[in-house]
Formats: structure tokens, sequence, C-alpha cells
């Protein structure tokens, strides 16, 4: 998930690793490595935390002889966050070492035969059982080896393979995983972006899922899965270095944006399965289920509308009813919780203060604790007693998009999990199966649908102020979106449960008063168009956010934002996608600092 490098020439290779390294720091990490080869054996050196103290160990490379070699900055997803974690990973007979950015899906099975077999695990990663099926299926041959470990492996992956009887050579794996290969004179590179490769070549060539590639400084060739050669061409970088950080998007929030089909498929993918949806990580947790008689959400910001969005689909499912507190009331609340109360916590970096006491406090209570957290091995992981990671990826823009929908998707397999080991939920389950499953591709409409949004935001990026309003699980995403455009564009923005309208906030609205109104809720929706109508008489503008064929809706708001028809339980997914953008194009109609708004930081670690 975060960055590789490899390189190979004929200047001294540790230097030119640390430097491409430092160039991914932006992609965020937790622990960093490199291993170089001096012709005859491999040395490797890693360290937790920052690449400078990696400088530091190997004297800015200087203490690290050899041409060849691999590096890596970790963003840790199967163990913390350790130097025995961090990669370069070597095999058993020190022959191979390995970086890698991905997830092995099916690494508890490979690790459990190649420990059979004999081989010792040093690490907790998943990626471990990678070097070692290199190893096993060495017989002299690298590209051989590296197809029938390739065969092996489900999830994702770039990796990066030095081997001591090659020296000289890097290779290359692709799969799901960004890769780029650097075409120079006399050395040849590769990177998870274009950004470590810039400073010496322009020169690249993308890698496509199942490419493998093996470099010399002097040639580059590549191979398809079944070790076909083909050939490609290079193509030249135009991008200058900040845009090529972003992916050639102007803002990291606009690139996690349209990267949410990607992640919410990271976070779908290893539970969901074909009898329904497992959580291994919680086997745990299931003989308790039938006495919890209370869930209770805690969280802050858009993690805690998270919890608002998806309160619905838990009560709705697994009968249970659900809660949902700010962690920064809750810890003072004195609340009424005991062994039958199970706690969600919602944090991305797993570090936010007010949720981290809220937590304590609920714990010394009796409550059974469940974190659904991004960042690995982070302080709210490893206080509760299960903890259930997102797999979003690193999140840069201060703002959140991927982490909320992550999050969110989280909760929708939790209601399904819960309704379906407590034998709450009939027919319905494969129909609500399968929305689940089709969500990366509903998100991926959600933003296909809306090319217009930057013209309604160089419409409305003036208004004083913004009401959203939606009923239901449309008023929890109406929180969501109101929040965002708070955050980015600086503008007045609130949302109303839509029949709470007449009870004071009506009295807000005048001549071209912008409202935003969510209709993705078809059971409650015609109550929504009431409050469109009402608002609308007394000069408001109406921007809807409804699908493409509601005639009803459409034939009333002055503006619309689209969203795909998806069963209202599970919409919140893509029904926020337009308004994350409304928001982000607003902000930059306004020239707001998008990814790092004013006063505002990450990771909220203070009270
Ligand atoms: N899954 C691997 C690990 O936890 C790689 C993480 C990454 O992409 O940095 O070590």
């Amino acid at each position: 998930m975060c960055g590789i490098v490899g390189f190979t020439g004929r200047q001294s290779a540790a230097p030119v690793l640390l430097e491409g390294l430092k160039k991914l720091e932006y992609r965020g990490y937790d622990s960093a490595g490199i291993a170089v080869m001096d012709g005859k054996s491999i040395t490797v050196n890693k360290v937790r935390g920052r690449i400078a103290n990696l400088c530091e160990k190997t004297k800015d490379g200087a203490k690290v002889p050899g041409t060849t070699g691999i590096g890596h900055t970790r963003w840790a997803t199967h163990g913390a966050p350790t130097e025995e974690n961090a990669h370069p990973h070597l095999s058993n007979d020190g022959r191979f070492a390995i970086v890698h950015n991905g997830i092995i899906e099916n690494y508890l099975s490979l690790r459990e035969e190649l420990t059979q077999d004999g081989y010792h695990f040093l690490s907790e990663t998943d990626t471990e059982v990678i070097v070692h099926l290199l190893e096993m299926y060495y017989r002299g041959n690298v590209r051989d080896a590296l197809i029938k470990t390739a065969n092996r492996l489900r999830g994702s992956y770039a990796l990066g393979v030095i081997c001591s009887e090659e020296p000289g050579k890097i290779y290359a794996v692709r799969e799901a995983s960004p890769l780029i290969l650097g075409v120079g004179i006399d050395e040849n590179f590769f990177a998870s972006d274009v950004t470590a490769l810039v400073n010496h070549t322009r020169n690249v060539i993308y890698l496509e899922d199942g490419e493998f590639a093996e470099l010399s400084d002097t040639s580059i060739r590549i191979f398809d899965c079944s070790g076909q050669e083909i050939h490609k061409k290079a193509t030249r970088v135009l991008w200058d270095v900040q845009a090529a950080e972003k992916g050639g998007y102007e803002h990291f929030m606009l690139k996690e944006i349209m990267e949410q089909p990607g992640a919410v498929k990271a976070t779908l993918a290893p539970r969901m399965k074909e009898h329904g949806v497992e959580f291994e990580e919680l086997t745990g947790l299931l003989p308790k289920l039938p006495s919890i008689r209370k869930i209770l959400i805690t969280a802050c910001g858009s993690a805690y509308y998270a919890g608002c969005a998806g309160k619905y689909a838990l009560e709705h499912l697994a009968r249970i009813p659900v809660e949902v507190e700010l962690a920064s009331e809750l810890r003072y609340s004195d609340p009424l919780i005991d062994e039958s109360t199970l706690l969600i916590v919602i944090s991305q970096s797993g570090e936010t203060a007010d949720t981290i006491a809220a937590m304590k406090e609920c714990k010394a209570r009796g409550a059974k604790t469940l974190a659904i957290v991004n960042v690995v091995g982070s302080s709210v992981a490893t206080l509760a007693d299960f903890a259930v990671y997102t797999w979003a990826g690193p999140e840069i823009a201060v703002a959140t998009t991927k982490g909320y929908t992550t999050q969110v998707t989280v909760l929708y397999m939790l209601a399904l999990y819960f309704a379906d080991h407590l034998n709450r939920i009939g027919e319905e389950k494969a129909r609500l199966q399968e929305a689940l499953q089709a969500m990366p591709r509903r998100i991926q409409e959600s933003i296909d649908m809306n090319a217009n949004i930057p013209a309604l935001a160089r419409k409305y990026h003036k208004a004083k102020a913004l009401f959203f309003i939606g009923r239901n699980t449309d008023y929890a995403v109406a929180l969501e979106g109101a929040l965002k455009m708070k955050e980015i564009s600086y503008l007045h923005a609130e949302a109303y449960a839509a029949g709470e309208l007449k009870h004071g906030t009506i009295a807000l609205i005048e001549e071209h008063q912008p409202v935003i109104a969510l209709c993705a809720n078809p059971s409650i929706m015609e109550k929504t168009l009431s409050n469109m109508v009402e608002v609308k008489s007394r000069g408001a503008e109406v921007l809807a956010l409804t699908f493409r064929n509601n005639q009803k809706i459409l034939s009333v708001a002055d503006d619309l934002l689209f969203m795909p028809e998806v069963d209202p339980l599970f919409s919140a997914v893509m029904e926020i996608v337009p308004l994350q953008l409304l928001a982000y194009y607003v902000a930059r109609e306004n020239g707001c600092d998008i990814d790092k708004p004013k006063n505002l930081a990450k990771s909220v670690t203070v009270e």
C-alpha cells in the first residue's frame, strides 16, 4: 500500500534507494528498509519509523556496498509496525530478499503449508510467505520461481525481488497494486509511482496486472503470467513532481475520492465469502453475540457520521438497538453500560483522543469493544477486544473520504454478519450480499454520473450558507455531506432532518437560499419532496440528489446530483460521493487549501 523502489546500475544503490523512498514518504508509512546486493550476498537494513532513521543507520547509504537493491516503506496491514515486520524480508537460505506492497489474502493457509515444510517465519506479515515460496520453487531460474509463486498468491501485490545468484538483476511483479519501471542509461529502476523516478528518468513503462519484469543495468524484459515475453514501449512523463505524487490529480482529496471503488473493494474482499459475510477477526465474539442487548457506536467527526449511517442497517437486519454517541460526550456522560453492551468505536487513525478515552470508560464498565480502524497497530486497535481493519490504505487529505466510506462498508457487513449468526435474516440475505458486492461498481457509477458538479460549484460557491436536508438514511448522509462542505470550503453548511425544518430552520430560508435535498430512500421520499416544495415556495433553490429517472423529484428541483438506484439500507456509500465532489469543487472555486484546511488536523490526538 505504501512504497517500493528498485535500482540496478553502476553507482552505489543504497543512496539512490533512500532518495527514492524519501520521495514516497508522502504516501504515509510506519517503517522502512532496504536490501542491497554486493555481487555475493544481500545486506538488509530496516528501521521502525522515519526514513531519516534509516539514513542515520546506513550513513546515508555509504555503509552499504553494492549497485543493486530494493527498498520499501511499509504501511502495516498484517502485524504491528515493528522492525521485524518491516520489509525487505529474506528467505531462510538468504538467497532472496523481497519487498511487497498490498495484501496476500490467502497467507494463512500458505503460512501453515510452508511451516509444515520446514520454513521458519521471522515476522507476522502476510508478505513473508512470498519469500519462502520463492525459495521453495527456486531451481536455478528466478523467473520460473516467480511465476510459480505468483500463481499461488491471492490478493494484491507489487513485488520487488533480488536474488544473490543473479547479481545485477532486480525483478518486479504487479497485481492490483501500482508499479512503474523507469528506463535509464546504464541503469534501470522500478517504483510505486513516478515521484521516486523523475530525478533519474522521465521514461517509464507502466506494468499491468499479471506482468513481470526482469531488469539489469542495460536491459528490461517483460513477461506475462505464463512466462511469454511481451514488448512494451516507454512513455515520457510530463507531470511535475507534485502532480505525480497525486497521481496526476490536483489534490489528494480528489485522488482519494476516485480511489473509493478500489478502497471499498479492499474492505469487502477478505470478508465476502460465497455463503455469507465472514470476519475471521470476530470468531471470538460470536458466542457472546446472543447476549448482546445494545450496540453503542462512538466516534468523532466523520467517523461519528459513519456510525449514524450504519445504525439503520444494524438495527434493521440484526434487530439489536443501536445508539450512536459522540465520543467527547460519551466519556463524560456516566453511560449506562454493562457486559451486555457491544461498544463499536470508529477511528481512521486509531489515535483519536476522545474516542480512546470514551472506549476506556466503557471498557471499565464491562462493555465488549470492537474497533473499526484503518491504521494497523494503532492505539484504538490495540485497546479493543476485537479490531476490524478497513484496509482503505493511507489517507493523506485531512478531510476524510475513503476513510468514511470504508467505515460505513464495515458497518454494513457487520449488520449482515450479526443478522446471519443470530438467524435473523431469511431470503433477503442473498440479495443484500449481492448489493454489498456491487458497491465498488456502484460507487464508480456515482462518480461517472456527475460530470456537471464543477458547473454546479460555480453556481453555488458564493452562497452564505448551505442547508442539507433528508430523512432517515438520507439524513445520516446529509450530516456527513454538510461536514465535508464546512471542512474544506469554509461555507456555513448545516444538515437537518427534513421534518425538523418547520420547527425552526425554515425561518432562515429566503430568496435564492440553496437547499440540498437528499432523496435516495424511496420509503420516505414523498415526505422530503413536500419539504422541497415548502422551501421552494419561500424562494429557496433546491439542488436534489437522487436517481436519474426519478421524475417527481426531477420536476421540482432546480439542479440535480445523481446516484445509482441502490438499496437504501446500503445507500450511504454511493450517496456521499456526489456530495464529496460538490464540497471539493466548491472549495476549489473558493481557492481553499483543500488538502490541509485551516485549523484542522488529520488525527486529533488531543482532547
Ligand atoms: N501487507 C504487507 C505488510 O503488512 C505490506 C504492507 C504495505 O503495503 O506496506 O507487511
